[in-house]
């Protein structure tokens, strides 16, 4: 939508199923005149309007997000709602600021809009519509207000994040206090769930304690993603990628470098080199590409993405800023050139390699 990909999380599945159900249930028994018929189509009409306000609220993130020239990487509905993922972070306090109130302003704003239909639909439209636009103007109300809440990962705790990082200049600061504030805010709604479900409301106790200790696991990766950052950016690419590159000659066929080189050794892409200079990049994704009778006849160089397509940095590249070019990139590899050769390869899985030998020595430091 508008060039932003949304995606749909298979956890969203049951969480759909679960609200039309409970709209089936609300609608029948509170407009008992309904036949079994209208009260699906009513709860199946409610629940696209709920998760389309989800959307919305998302949309309107990425909108100003991409407005401010920051890249959305896509837009997900999953269990919990909805979540957009972009580096918002990655500009200053005042862009995170303006990117994240968008989002409950919606949510505030299509309250508003339901609840106006809602009046003046009133005389007009059937009951049933009516009572479920009002519901989801009550719907929209309570996404906009709960959103406010200032935990991180939250939109308010993002908000108290840009605001003391204004005040501070520090991102790693106001990072942990939103962070503390959203387990705190997490361990309460814990609590509370646990509470109603000893005072005997069984479904919304376990919605509640589950809603607050995803929040608090969320407070605590997105501060470890912050820490993990914090350790990188004293590490150069250098240290990290693999090196010692097996090289593709190009006059070998699709075949010779399946049988060779991809079924031998643990890569999904190797350096095309011709006369000592490296020319391309042969990728376990491009091949799978090309039908496998074809192999035999096709060659490597027809196959090869030129270097020019590849995402490059220089050996002394600082390793926060190679993360931020693996996730942005859907090659999911970062190549390392100098003087216009290729010395090495960083993929996610070499970053992780990297970081369990680096936890390792320094626990064994201690
Ligand atoms: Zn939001």
């Amino acid at each position: 939508m508008a060039g932003i990909e949304v995606r749909v999380d298979s956890s969203w599945a049951v969480i759909a199923l679960l609200i039309t159900y409970s709209m089936y249930l609300w609608a029948s028994i509170v407009y008992p005149e309904l036949s079994g018929a209208g009260a699906v189509g009513l709860a199946i009409l409610a629940t696209v309007l709920f998760f389309g306000s989800v959307l919305v609220h998302e949309l309107a993130h990425a909108l100003v997000s991409q407005a401010r020239g920051i890249r959305v990487q896509d837009i997900t509905l999953f269990l919990f709602g909805g979540a957009t993922r972009a580096r918002v972070e990655s500009r200053g306090p005042g862009d995170e600021f303006l990117i994240t109130v968008v989002g409950p302003l919606t949510s505030l704003l299509l309250a508003g809009l339901f609840g106006l239909v809602n009046l003046a639909g009133r005389d007009v439209l059937p009951t049933p519509l009516v009572g479920t636009l009002g519901y989801l103007a009550w719907v929209n109300l309570v996404l906009g207000v709960f959103n406010l809440v200032p935990g991180f990962p939250l939109d308010g705790g993002r908000l108290l994040r840009s605001a003391i990082w204004k005040a501070t200049g520090s991102l790693q600061r106001a990072t942990r206090v939103a962070s503390v504030a959203g387990q705190g805010v997490g361990w309460l709604l814990v609590a509370a769930g646990v509470a109603s479900l000893l005072a005997g409301n069984l479904a919304g106790g376990i919605w509640f304690a589950f809603i607050g200790w995803f929040l608090v696991q969320a407070a605590r990766s997105s501060y470890q993603e912050l820490q993990l950052r914090d350790l990188l950016r004293g590490v150069e690419a250098e240290e990290v990628m693999a090196r010692n590159l097996l090289r593709i000659p190009p006059d070998l066929s699709l075949q010779d470098a399946v049988d060779d080189y991809f079924m031998r050794y643990d890569h999904g892409a190797f350096p095309v080199e011709e006369q000592g200079r490296t020319i391309g990049l042969l990728t376990l994704r491009g091949i799978r590409r090309v039908p496998r009778e074809q192999w035999p006849t096709r060659w490597v160089r027809e196959l090869m993405v030129p270097l020019g397509d590849q995402v490059l940095v220089g050996p002394d590249a600082r390793m926060d800023g190679v993360l931020g070019k693996l996730e942005d990139s859907d090659a999911n590899r970062v190549l390392v050139v100098q003087g216009g050769e290729v010395v090495g390869i960083i993929t996610p899985t070499d970053l992780t390699r990297w970081l369990r030998r680096w936890r390792a020595l320094d626990r064994s430091a201690r």
